[in-house]
């Protein structure tokens, strides 16, 4: 079978160097362990931190060598452990690669009438990151005013559909017209194209009474115009920044005087802190899903190859939606 591991750091984006596609040999299984023939991969924005071997993070880089780390979903063909039976489908981290023999560590058995793509999407990582940032950490209230960047994605796309759901005025930030067209027809009440809008009006117009929560999905200029203006008692939900990924210096960060003057909180957060959490978490995303308020968009790329450079598409918001390699 065929992996794609990591062949050298990148200076900058992503290119045809970083990565190497291998073959490698089955091996028999052991007691206790399963095979998956992998059919799906995530492709997320943490990967670049994840080559990047000089950044300190919440977890190691990818070792020269090493296959690349990634999500991803496949059948069990081959079983020595009852927990994981042939036939059923599981998700976790299967790295880029074709086949995996695992013996469960970090692996679950997506539940019937769940698609890889779903199990991928809205109830896999991103959403899950996005019930954690919404619901614990901002914890708004109907009727609140909730900016949303990097909306129309993976992760963004879960926070408007619950706040909107759950009756906040959602106004969500994207990169795009045409996203922005999606993220209006999902109800949210108001749009920015941070590419093309005068932010700061465009805010002043949609939120005239203030911002209530921030979910962050992405720095840049949006960061400092929500900041300027937030409510008394207002939460910030740090979950990404990536218009700084390929940043040496990123995004100046607003004066901290407003967290003081609008007794403000600001928390960033990882979605591998609340990994125990899986069970409760999926029962807080489910109500959305059984009531239609939760739709999500896949975009896939095909073949194992298009791994390799198709990451770069998230940095270039070049996806519509959660970016997925279908093998
Ligand atoms: P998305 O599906 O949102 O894809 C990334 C999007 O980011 C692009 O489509 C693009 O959308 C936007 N983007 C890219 N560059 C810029 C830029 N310079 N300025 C503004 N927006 C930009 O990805 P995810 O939903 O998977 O991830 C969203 C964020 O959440 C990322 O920052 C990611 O790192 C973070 N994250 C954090 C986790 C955690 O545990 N804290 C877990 C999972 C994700 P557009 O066209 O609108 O610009």
């Amino acid at each position: 079978f065929q992996a794609i591991t990591l062949a050298q750091y990148p200076k900058a984006y992503i290119d045809e160097s970083t990565f190497v596609t291998q073959s490698f040999e089955s091996v028999a299984l052991k007691d206790g362990e399963f095979r998956v023939a992998v059919s799906h991969w995530s492709l997320d924005p943490a990967m670049r931190g994840w080559v990047s071997p000089d950044t300190e993070s919440y977890i190691p880089p990818v070792a020269i060598g090493e296959v690349m780390r990634s999500l991803g979903v496949g059948k069990v063909v081959e079983s020595n452990n009852e927990q994981y039976p042939l036939g059923s489908m599981v998700s976790g981290m299967t790295g880029w690669s074709e086949e995996i023999v695992s013996s469960g560590a970090g692996l679950s058995v997506v539940p019937p009438g769940v698609s890889p793509e779903l199990a991928l999407s809205a109830l896999g990582m991103p959403g899950m990151t996005a019930y954690i940032g919404y619901a614990d950490v901002l914890g708004l209230t109907p009727g609140q005013t909730l900016v949303v960047s990097g909306a129309a994605g993976a992760v963004g796309s879960v926070v408007v559909q619950m706040a909107i759901a759950d009756g906040l005025n959602v106004i969500g930030s994207a990169g795009s017209d045409e996203k922005c067209a999606w993220l209006k027809s999902l109800g949210c009440h108001g749009v920015i194209n941070y590419k093309t809008d005068d932010i700061g009006a465009k805010l002043d117009e949609l939120a005239p009474k203030g911002v209530d929560g921030y979910f962050e999905n992405t720095g840049g200029p949006l960061q400092a115009e929500v900041y300027a203006r937030i409510n008394p008692h207002a939460r910030i939900a740090v979950c990404g920044l990536i218009a700084d990924y390929h940043s040496p210096t990123p995004t100046p960060a607003p004066s901290w005087i407003n967290l003081i003057k609008r007794r403000a909180r600001i928390e960033g957060f990882t979605i591998t802190d609340h990994m125990h959490r899986v069970g409760e978490i999926v029962q807080g995303l489910m109500p959305y899903f059984q009531a239609g308020q939760l739709d999500f968009k896949t975009h896939t790329l095909k073949g194992l190859e298009s791994a390799k450079l198709g990451v770069n598409m998230l940095y270039k918001g070049e996806n519509t939606g959660k970016l997925i390699v279908e093998l």
